[in-house]
Formats: C-alpha cells, sequence, structure tokens
C-alpha cells in the first residue's frame, strides 16, 4: 500500500531522521543537504565535533530546537540502503535484541565508504605499432591481443607476459600500449550459468528442479537439503544459482570455515566460468570495499562468505545457501549474537528469496521446522558414483588392553597398519587442539590455569608455550611448578592433537604423518596448500581436529579413527548429544568417498550409549525422534525458547547485585508465563579477568520472549563496568 504522506526523497532543508554507528538510543534529525537526498541515503553528519557515518532512516521527528539541527554533511557516493534491507536491520535488532547502531555496524563492515572513488592505471593495446619490436615488446602486445580488448594493471600485465613494467612503459610511450586511469572498484566478471554445467543424477535432477522452480516463483520459501556427504548437494544448489543468474538475481552461500572457500571458489568457477566475490575476515580492506559497493550497484552476482556477508546491501537477493547448516560458528559468539542461519531465513523472507539448508547431518531446529511443514525437505540418499557410506563399528575401550598415556587402541592400530600396507590412508580423529588440555605438577596436585580465566592452561607444544582457549593468553612452559616450585615434575595430562601426533609416529614409524589443526598452520593459503597434498596423496595417516569433518575430499581415505567418541557426550550442554552425533557422522563420512570402501571405528567406553548406537546403527531418523521427543517433553529449542543473560565485572559483587535483582524483578518474564533460573556462576566463572555470572530465561514457543525481556532488563540502569549481554537461542553456554 502506498502511504501518500510519507515520501522517498526529500528536498533541502527538510528535516531528517539519521541513524549513525555512534551508541546512541534514537535516530538523530539533521537538514537535508544542498540537492536533497533519498531516504537510505548513507550521510556523513557532524556530532559534536566529529563527521560519524549515518543513514537516512525517514522523517525528522522535529523535537529539536530547529535552530540548533545541524545539515547533513554530504551524501555517499554508493546506492542507498533498501527499504527491505532497514527493514531487515530493524527485525534483527528486535529479534537479537542488539541496538541499532550496532546493526548499522555489521551492516557497513567496509572501510572508506565516505572516500571518493579511488583511481588506478590501466593499460590496453594502442593502435601504434612499434618500429622496433624487441621480444620483450613483442610479449606484452601479444598477450593483450590474446586478451581482445580488456585492460591490465602494470603489474598484472608485465606478470603476464614476463616483462618488466619498464617494457610496458616505453611502449606507453611509443602510443602501442594506452595508460588510462579507472576506477578501482571494478564489477566482477560476469557468471555464465551454462558454462560448466554437469549432467545430474536422477534424485539430484529432481531436487534442483524443485530449486529451480522455487528461484523461478520469485518468493520466499526454505528448503531443507540433506544428504550423506558426498551426494551431491553442492551441485545440486549450484544449479539453483544457475537460476538465479539466469533471471537477474545474485545469490549469496554461507560457509562455515574460510579455510573451505578456495576450494569452493574453485568449483564455482569451473561452473560459472568465472570467480565470485569472497567476503571473509581474511579479505584485504580495498577488496572488501569493492564487494559492498558492487553487490550493491548489481556489480556481484554471486557472493561466498561468512556469516557476516548477510548484511552486505545486495541489491537484488534471490538465493541464499546456508551449507552445512548446523555447524555451530554460525551462531556469533562475541559482540551481536545472532545465529546466520535464521537472519538468513529473516533476510529472504523480507526479500522474496529462496533459502537452501543444506547437511548431512541438520540441526534440530530445522529437522523440527521441516517435519512442521515450515521448510520443504529434500533428501539424497546415496552417494554419488561408486562411493558408499562407511561401515561404522565401535571399538570397546572397556576391553582394549591400553598402556597409560596412550591413546590408540591395538585394534585400531592394526587397522591403520593394514591400511598403510594397502597404500590407503587413515585418518585419526581428535577434536582437542594442542599437546594436552592439562598441565599437573606431580609433586604438589597444581594445575596450571589461566591468570586471566578459570580455564585451564593447554600445552602446544608445537608452540613451545601454554595457550588458554579461552581469551588467547600465552606464557612459555615453565620449568618449575609455579605453585610449589618444585623443577621438572610438571606432567602433560590427556590428549590434544599434537601429542596423538607423537604417539601415532612412534606406533607408525615407516608412515607419513600429516597433522590438521588450524593453529597449525600459518595462514588460510598455507592450510588450502596442506589439504590439496593430503589429498593428492602426501600422507598415510592423518592426524586431525574438528577443522577435517568439514567438507574436503580425500579420495585415499578409507579408515577414520575416532580417538574419543565419548568426549561430546559428557557436556552439560542440550545440544551434546547433537553434537556428537553430527560431528562423528561427518567425520566417518570423509572414508570411502570414491571407489574403495571406508571403514569408521569409534573407540568408545559407552558403546550403548544410546547416541553411540545410533550413530553406529546409522538411522539418523530414530535419532532425531528420539531427541525431539526428548526435548519436547523438557520444552527446550526448538520446543521451547530460551534467553541467556550474561553478566560481567570485574567486581563479584556487583555481577551477583545485579542478577539477584534481575531475579527479584521478573514480573515482566512472568506475564508471558516464562521462568528465570539464576543467577549462578557461569561454567568458565572468569574469562580476561571479567567474573561472570549467567541467568536463563524459558518460555513457551509462543511467547514473545523478546519484548518481555527488552522490558524486563530495561528496570536496570547498567552502571559502572558491569557488561550485560542478552543471547536469544542460546547455542553455548560457557
Ligand atoms: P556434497 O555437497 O553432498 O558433499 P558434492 O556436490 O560435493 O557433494 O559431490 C561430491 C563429489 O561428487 C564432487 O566431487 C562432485 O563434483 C561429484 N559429483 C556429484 N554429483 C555429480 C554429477 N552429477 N556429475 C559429476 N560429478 C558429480
Ligand atoms: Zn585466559
Amino acid at each position: 500500500m502506498v502511504n501518500l504522506e510519507q515520501t522517498d526523497f526529500f528536498d533541502e532543508g527538510a528535516l531528517v531522521g539519521v541513524l549513525t554507528t555512534q551508541p546512541l538510543d534514537r535516530v538523530l534529525d539533521y537538514k537535508a543537504p544542498v540537492g536533497g537526498c533519498w531516504l537510505g541515503a548513507f550521510v556523513e553528519v557532524p556530532l559534536g565535533p566529529r563527521k560519524v557515518l549515518g543513514v537516512v532512516w525517514g522523517k525528522g521527528r522535529g523535537d529539536w530546537d530547529p535552530a540548533k539541527v545541524r545539515s547533513v554533511i554530504k551524501v555517499l557516493d554508493v546506492a542507498p540502503m533498501r527499504g527491505e534491507m532497514r527493514s531487515f536491520l530493524e527485525r534483527a535488532s528486535q529479534y537479537t535484541l542488539t541496538s541499532m547502531p550496532n546493526m548499522l555496524r555489521l551492516a557497513t563492515r567496509a572501510p572508506g565508504l565516505s572516500n571518493p572513488p579511488s583511481m588506478q592505471k590501466v593499460y590496453r593495446l594502442g593502435d601504434v605499432e612499434p618500429d622496433r619490436k624487441t621480444d620483450a615488446r613483442t610479449r606484452v602486445l601479444e598477450t593483450l591481443r590474446d586478451y581482445g580488448g580488456l585492460s591490465f594493471t602494470l603489474k598484472e600485465l608485465s606478470d603476464m607476459a614476463g616483462v618488466t613494467s619498464s617494457v610496458v612503459k616505453g611502449l606507453v610511450k611509443l602510443g602501442a600500449v594506452v595508460e588510462e586511469n579507472t576506477p578501482r572498484d571494478l564489477p566482477f566478471a560476469r557468471m555464465d550459468p551454462d558454462y560448466g554445467a554437469k549432467t545430474l543424477t536422477p534424485d539430484q535432477a529432481e531436487a534442483a528442479a524443485h530449486m529451480v522452480a522455487e528461484i523461478r516463483r520469485e518468493a520466499y520459501g526454505t528448503t531443507l537439503l540433506r544428504g550423506v556427504t558426498g551426494s551431491g548437494k553442492t551441485e545440486v544448489y549450484l544449479e539453483a544459482i544457475a537460476e538465479c543468474l539466469r533471471v537477474g538475481r545474485q545469490a549469496l552461500v554461507l560457509l562455515p570455515e574460510i579455510a573451505l572457500t578456495a576450494e569452493f571458489l574453485d568449483r564455482v568457477e569451473a561452473r560459472f566460468g568465472a570467480k565470485p566475490a569472497e567476503w571473509h575476515s581474511g579479505v584485504t580492506m580495498t577488496e572488501r570495499r569493492r564487494i559492498w559497493k558492487m553487490v550493491g550497484q548489481g556489480g556481484a552476482q554471486i557472493v561466498i562468505g561468512a556469516r557476516s556477508a548477510l548484511f552486505l546491501p545486495f541489491q537484488n537477493l534471490g538465493l541464499i545457501v546456508v551449507d552445512e547448516e548446523h555447524d555451530t560458528s554460525y551462531k556469533q559468539d562475541d559482540g551481536v549474537l545472532y545465529n546466520a542461519r535464521d537472519m538468513a531465513v529473516l533476510r529472504a523472507s523480507l526479500v522474496g528469496a529462496s533459502v537452501v539448508l543444506a547437511s548431512a547431518t541438520p540441526s534440530l531446529e530445522s529437522w523440527a521446522n521441516a517435519d512442521a511443514g515450515k521448510y520443504h525437505r529434500i533428501e539424497l540418499t546415496s552417494r554419488y558414483g561408486p562411493a558408499v557410506m562407511p561401515e561404522m563399528r565401535a571399538i570397546d575401550m572397556r576391553v582394549e588392553d591400553l598402556p597409560s598415556g596412550t591413546w590408540i587402541s591395538p585394534s585400531l592400530r592394526s587397522e591403520v597398519e593394514a591400511r598403510i600396507a594397502k597404500g590407503e590412508q587413515s585418518l585419526l580423529f581428535i577434536n582437542r587442539r594442542g599437546y594436552a588440555p592439562v598441565t599437573i605438577c606431580r609433586a604438589c596436585g597444581h594445575q596450571i590455569g589461566c591468570d586471566n580465566c578459570d580455564a585451564r592452561m593447554v600445552e602446544h607444544r608445537f608452540l613451545k608455550r601454554l595457550l588458554c582457549h579461552q581469551c588467547g593468553e600465552s606464557k612459555p612452559m615453565p620449568e618449575a611448578c609455579p605453585s610449589c616450585e618444585v623443577e621438572g615434575k610438571l606432567a602433560a595430562v590427556g590428549p590434544g592433537v599434537e601429542r596423538l601426533a607423537e604417539e601415532a609416529k612412534a606406533a607408525f614409524p615407516e608412515a607419513r604423518l600429516a597433522v590438521l589443526s588450524s593453529d597449525l598452520f600459518g595462514s588460510a593459503r598455507a592450510l588450502k596448500e596442506g589439504i590439496k597434498a593430503i589429498a593428492d596423496g602426501a600422507a598415510d595417516v592423518i592426524i586431525g581436529t574438528q577443522l577435517v569433518a568439514k567438507g574436503h575430499n580425500f579420495p585415499l581415505l578409507t579408515l577414520v579413527g575416532v580417538i574419543d567418541a565419548d568426549l561430546g557426550l559428557q557436556g552439560s550442554d542440550l545440544r551434546a548429544a547433537e553434537r556428537t552425533f553430527q560431528l562423528i557422522r561427518q567425520v566417518a563420512g570423509r572414508a570411502g568417498r570414491s571407489e574403495r570402501k571406508g571403514v569408521a571405528l569409534l573407540q568408545s567406553h559407552q558403546p550403548d550409549h544410546p547416541v553411540i548406537r545410533a550413530i553406529l546403527a546409522g538411522d539418523e531418523d530414530a535419532f532425531w525422534q528420539a531427541e525431539a521427543n526428548e526435548r519436547r517433553h523438557a520444552g527446550v529449542p526448538p520446543y521451547g525458547r530460551m534467553a541467556g543473560i550474561i553478566l560481567s565485572s570485574t567486581d563479584v559483587g556487583q555481577v551477583f547485585d545485579l542478577g539477584n535483582a534481575l531475579a527479584r524483578n521478573d514480573g515482566a518474564l512472568r506475564q508471558i508465563g516464562a521462568q528465570v533460573y539464576g543467577p549462578a556462576p557461569a561454567p568458565i566463572a572468569r574469562i580476561r579477568g571479567r567474573h561472570r555470572v549467567r541467568l536463563l530465561v524459558k518460555a513457551d514457543k509462543a511467547a514473545p520472549l523478546q519484548a518481555a525481556v527488552a522490558k524486563w532488563i530495561g528496570q536496570f540502569q547498567i552502571k559502572g563496568d558491569i557488561r550485560l549481554a542478552v543471547d536469544i537461542d542460546p547455542q553455548s553456554f560457557y
């Protein structure tokens, strides 16, 4: 419906309300600048002595002394924020109880947006033939002819032709090459939807047809694409992306791990003939700005990114794919606490886009939404090609004869030896970084902890340091016990990936070992190269953490040994069973991805535990059904709602006082039938010197939780150095 009173354009001098990234609880009034401005325009405004970034959010409120209202300084040379994006930020703010300035920060995470477009010199073929041609000159001219009318930067051109830059400069003087200025923020190469299409299997084709129809509808809809690892989920959603390109809309693919993007970019290039835009924390600042701008004006058709890519200003978004949708890294753990999977659904629903949630082991939330008919469900049940799901067996650790301080059971060991003899790869999986999780003094029993956190320091022998996995604090491994000062009595307790590697080296002296843990690689590139070398057969035994569970393809891998299948079962976390199930299924899925059949062996002290039994039986639906029943019974997510409140302060008395006051004054929560639990010291009661206290709010699924929580905490002023964070739908409880 058109609201006749509302206009999208403000003439010079009209009062506009501007949302800034500054921590203020309201939109501020300014006068529209010379030439006026559009609703949604990105602007620079004066705030006290400073200039700050803002967005024209609507009409001014007019509650300010007109004489004091200042003018917008300038309108930035970027596409105005669209109405749907403004609604998205508002809805996301209400959902996560995050302030609007913080939401706007998420949406403007590109540097130098207010700078004039910067220029760069590029070189293309001129129409003068030089009279004297050296070899080097000929190579430059041929390179340019090979690429038709394209232009290149000096470095690109001289690298491609294998000449020094002075050769190119010389040709410019002669007029054989033309030097020009162009804006640095160039559009991305166009994608060809029909470039490298594959022939799909009948199952895949049916799944793709559904998604293509969804894209054509140009309306919101979510599809849960479940399929075992290697069943071709990626191939299927690439078809949805192709359709998106055909209808002229943009596609966003979210991946849980930066390390995966390189492999994925190559795949997109093979399918569509050009590299897509890549957005994550490892991307340079200039490239970030380019992507941000190009996405807004349609110069980027496909973006592959981390969760923050959701806040890019897409011009015409038609599809969001959330790959490995169950992955916990989609939930931001600090700063703005949002779950990218849920925000993807919200964003798509506001622009009439499709969502594809892909996973071999969906989250219970998505499983339940599909079960309730809110999401469409598609299953790919068999692996592509000859690969079959690995056989899964437990190794009962209660009967294995294992010397203390070692973790590879005799049964597992002989299986690995058999693989080495056949030239096949084995993966030993342990979900713990570092050498040993605990360092204990054998003289006094002291365990080395972090000075800032109530957490034990983890020994990283590779770095020769102790590291706190909470705050990142590190210190050299001491000679003497910090408590009793006795020397030479410190001992490592429990296994980490580095210690397991040491054991494997002794157990399989003739084998080539590779250790895959995120902290053992200096850069994303080194990691990518490491993974590729392993895939090409450069190792016999791979020792890996969670990192190997995700997406990589190792064709020679036929054995997966899970060192401690019970590890995830001990947590108090309500999702512990779900996580264990997903992780082990995924790791097991690494085995036998080509013609060779794979085996997954789970070392467990409780092989009869229901989760372990469900994993072994491969009976996913039985597992989900049982898990769903349990949670429904307990009224916990996804069948109930939760919010976590985390209070922290350097003063332990202050946090408990506020926590108790919150617990006593819970009227706003009781009005919606919600209960509050706590305050209780958080499982990690101190991080970076700040004491932490948690409260947990539980409500019915239909209760208006956010509004009640906002009203409840709104009664209190958060003073001093106390911080209060609200975590809606908490995923972890540390
Ligand atoms: P998933 O995403 O389910 O793990 P992928 O899409 O990565 O599965 O497929 C696994 C492997 O099989 C990939 O190397 C992929 O290229 C290949 N593959 C899957 N389907 C086809 C197909 N229809 N034609 C050719 N190769 C395929
Ligand atoms: Zn610490």
